[in-house]
């Protein structure tokens, strides 16, 4: 069974989201739990915690299939030991309010060295800040996305991702979400059939399927190995839709979010009834 759904809006408090999932026709959803361009941010309150259990629960959405997504401030390869602690604070934070809210995932991005340190530095300072937040707390699961490779920030090769998990202790509670852009963007082809087996085959032999916790589902503005993030609606861009039908159709993203972060909100209902309709060889063009 495939969980198709997207980034949800939480505005005006988290107990909205799963509201906004279930009215676009969403089996699974992204959020974020604050506001992702804030460090400091008011802790749940009982009553918002009660409703988004009570909202998620009437939507029919597992809490396994919501993916929350981290802050962008956030930077767990932080060259600088200040810095780096204020960043493992706010991870921490996070990965509690998704324990607070029933949830098992969230979705963060590595880090960047910002030219101050070398990669395998900046990668086993994410790892190591992986440890910490894992250490102290229970039940929600690391993931890491992969990045388009943008400036210094480290996730774009799929050794970098084999890298922080191999040093991350509990293998259990550690993860990667393929964001389909961030791929394209960092190199590695999704635009037949034919470069989708090989791009995943190649995600298989370096990080391993078994640590798949999540997709996000975007077609690319930005050319094939650019290392430029921009993401796009599905079809419109360079990646196209044949990487999306042959995803649907692989068994090896079943049981996971699959959510769009395309940029036309308006069309996320159609997107996901294009994506579910691609299953069985129906619509799609
Ligand atoms: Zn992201
Ligand atoms: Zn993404």
């Amino acid at each position: 069974m495939k969980y198709v759904g997207a980034h949800v809006s939480a505005s005006g408090g988290v107990e909205n989201a799963p509201l906004n999932a279930a009215a676009i026709g969403a089996r699974a959803f992204a959020l974020f739990t604050k506001n992702q361009r804030q460090w400091q941010a008011k802790p749940l309150t009982t009553k918002s915690i009660d409703a988004f259990r009570a909202n998620l629960e009437q939507s029919g959405i597992r809490p396994g299939h919501v993916l929350p997504h981290d802050s962008y401030l956030i930077n767990l390869g932080h060259p600088e030991p200040e810095a780096l602690a204020k960043s493992r604070a706010a991870f921490l934070d996070e990965m509690r309010r998704c324990g607070q809210l029933g949830l098992k995932l969230l979705n963060f991005h590595p880090g960047a060295h910002l030219g101050k340190i070398d990669e395998e530095a900046c990668l086993a300072r994410i790892a190591e800040s992986v440890n910490l937040a894992l250490e102290q707390t229970e039940g929600v699961t690391a993931v890491i996305e992969n990045t388009a490779g943008q400036g210094t920030v480290l996730g774009w090769r799929f050794e970098h991702l084999a890298a922080i998990i191999d040093r991350v202790e509990d293998k259990s509670r550690v993860g990667v979400c393929l964001d389909t852009a961030h791929t394209f963007g960092a190199g590695y082809d999704l635009r037949t059939a034919a470069a989708c087996a090989e791009t995943f085959s190649e995600f298989d032999a370096v990080v391993g399927f078994r640590y798949l916790r999540g997709m996000h589902l975007n077609d690319s503005k930005a050319a094939l190995g650019s290392r430029v993030d921009r993401h796009h609606s599905l079809g419109k861009g360079l990646i196209g839709l044949e990487a999306f039908r042959t995803i649907m159709r692989d068994p090896r993203f079943e049981e996971i979010p699959l959510v769009l972060e395309t940029i036309d909100e308006t069309l996320w209902p159609e997107e996901i009834r294009m994506l579910y309709g691609m299953q069985s060889g129906q619509g799609g063009e």
